[in-house]
Order: C-alpha cells, then structure tokens, then sequence
C-alpha cells in the first residue's frame, strides 16, 4: 500500500485533484496559490480563493505567543493572495481546540489574527469550531484582483529574469512567525503588470522554483552569489550552509517572480521607487525544462538540495 509520505505533497495532490469536480466559471483550479473565479460575464474583478491550516507542533510550538499563532494563520493565506496579486477581502477561521485550552489563550490567537487582518484590509466573518486533540486553525479568505490580471506560477517564458523579496532562510528562528505578507508588493506587480508568473516562497526556494518552473515548462539558472541568504541563516551552525538553509527551510513568505528581460531594467528602477523593501535579481529562466542549476562564478551545478516536504517528519529527511 502507497502511503502519502512515499509520494510527498505535489504527487498526493495531483493524484486527489484528479478526482474532483470543477465548473466553467473557474479561471485557475488546484495547482497555484490560490484557486481564481469569475462569477459573472461582465464583472471588473475575479475573485481569489485560498485556505490554509495552521497547527500545534507542525506550524508553531505549543509555547509559541498566542498573538503570534494568529497572526501567522491569517499571514500565510495573505501570503498567497499577495502571491497572485490580490487584494485580501473577507475571511473565515474554523478553530479546533482541546476542550481543556484557555479561554485567554484562545483570546489572543484572535486578537493576533484580527490585527494583522485589520492592517491588510480583510474582514473576519466567521468560521466554526470544534473540539480536536491538538489546537488548529484553518483559515479560508478570498480576495481580489482586477479581472482578467491574477499573476499565475505558470506564465514564465524562458530568458525571463527571476526575482525574490526580502531574504529567505532561518525563519525557524522566529521570522516564520511574525513575517510581513507582501500584500502591497504584489498589489503593485499586478497592476503595473511586471510579472509573468509569481508564487509565495513557502517550502523553501528550491522547491518552490521547481514548482513554477514545472507550472512555466522552463527550466531555471541561479545565480549563488545574487541570493538574498537571511542574518538568521548565517547565524545557523549546523552541518548545512547558510546557503542551503536559504535554498531550502522554507516559511520564508517572500514572493518569487519572473519579469521579461526587457523590462528588468525599468522594472529594477520603478521597484526602488516605490518600495524600501529589497528585490533581489537571482537567476533566470532558461528553455531546459525542469533544470535547475546553481551558478557560482564560472561553474554550474545542479541544484539537489530540497525545501520544505509537507510528509517527511525532520527525523526521516
Ligand atoms: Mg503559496
């Protein structure tokens, strides 16, 4: 018997997509970061759909700040809204908790997720909740984008350059809780129409760049000296790199986008004139489908290391 851990997330969710139904008004279904639909022949927008569970032992610690287990539920759906360019609306949240949990501490996961919510512009307007063995919450929003302009992972063409915001690795050392959606930035892409295919780093930048490489049908090259490594990675003394901590621990919540090479230039300028935030330039698309290479100085390897896997438990990877 096949079981999930054997086939890992991308394989399990292809496999159970393949069973489900689907209907003429979905624009974009499984396989982005958000599903995108359009509800009537002639409105402005489409809406973005997104829901994102966040769980005791796997997304945070059960010491974590309650404050903080909110804010990040509520970060990780804004996330990918920003992630196809959307404006975030209204959301729900079902909660499971052990009937033993504090009231105060479920008080403050609430006052964390509505801040956060508050600042972005969504709406909390409802959700359900029920009693479980570990405390949960799984949060559903939909948001905006003007109709017809949802940045997809798929839209990359080869020669297109390849950027990343912010820096990426090490946030398990407190980042993965109290990052900043990137709601503004990809707000800003959408409507002055830079990017050709966009996705949120979640697992990590080498998992997450074979996804939109596969989604594009290209290939990528990265540049290692162009790659953004975080304080907190280089910071991390284990037996990995700072590099591959960047490469591949994954909860980075930065976007990852492909701008046509033509336009790097002016797209480089317009991004320092609207954001204080840094927009690194790491690579570029190339037509080898589904090869991802490492390119360090004159030398080019193929990249192996791997992010983030949903069903692998640290002790098996
Ligand atoms: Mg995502």
């Amino acid at each position: 018997m096949t079981r999930v851990q054997q086939i890992g997330e991308d394989a399990l969710i292809r496999r159970l997509a393949g069973l489900l139904p689907s209907r003429q008004d979905v624009v974009a279904g499984i396989g982005d970061d958000c599903a995108v639909v359009r509800t009537g022949r002639h409105d402005a927008f489409d809406w973005l759909l997104k829901s994102d569970p966040v769980i005791e032992g796997v997304h945070f610690a059960r010491d974590a700040a309650p404050g903080a287990i909110g804010r990040k539920a509520v970060g990780r759906v804004l996330s990918d809204l920003a992630a196809m360019g959307g404006e975030p609306l209204w959301a729900l949240i079902n909660l499971v908790a052990p009937p033993d949990t504090p009231v105060k501490r479920l008080e403050g996961i609430y006052r964390g997720a509505a801040s956060l919510a508050k600042r972005h512009g969504m709406a909390i307007v409802g959700g359900d909740t029920s009693r479980g063995k570990t405390l949960e919450l799984h949060v559903f929003a939909v948001g905006r984008v003007p109709r017809g302009c949802a940045v997809p992972r798929s839209g990359a063409r080869a020669g297109d350059v390849l950027y990343v915001t912010g820096v990426l690795g090490g946030s398990g050392e407190g980042r993965h809780l109290k990052f900043e959606p990137r709601i503004k930035e990809g707000g800003w892409l959408c409507a002055q129409g830079w990017a050709t295919a966009m996705m949120d780093v979640s697992d990590g930048l080498a998992t997450d760049l074979r996804r939109m490489t596969a989604a594009s049908g290209t290939g990528a090259v990265l540049d290692v000296a162009a790659i953004p490594v975080s304080a907190a990675a280089r910071r991390c003394r284990d037996t990995r790199s700072s590099l591959e901590h960047a490469l591949a621990d994954g909860e980075d919540f930065e976007l990852l986008l492909a701008v046509p090479a033509r336009k790097a230039v002016a797209f480089e300028a317009a991004w320092r004139r609207s954001f204080t935030l840094r927009c690194s330039r790491i690579g570029v698309m190339t037509k080898r489908s589904g090869v991802i290479e490492l390119k360090d100085g004159k030398s080019c390897v193929p990249l192996t290391c791997r992010g983030y896997e949903h069903f692998v438990t640290r002790a098996d990877s």
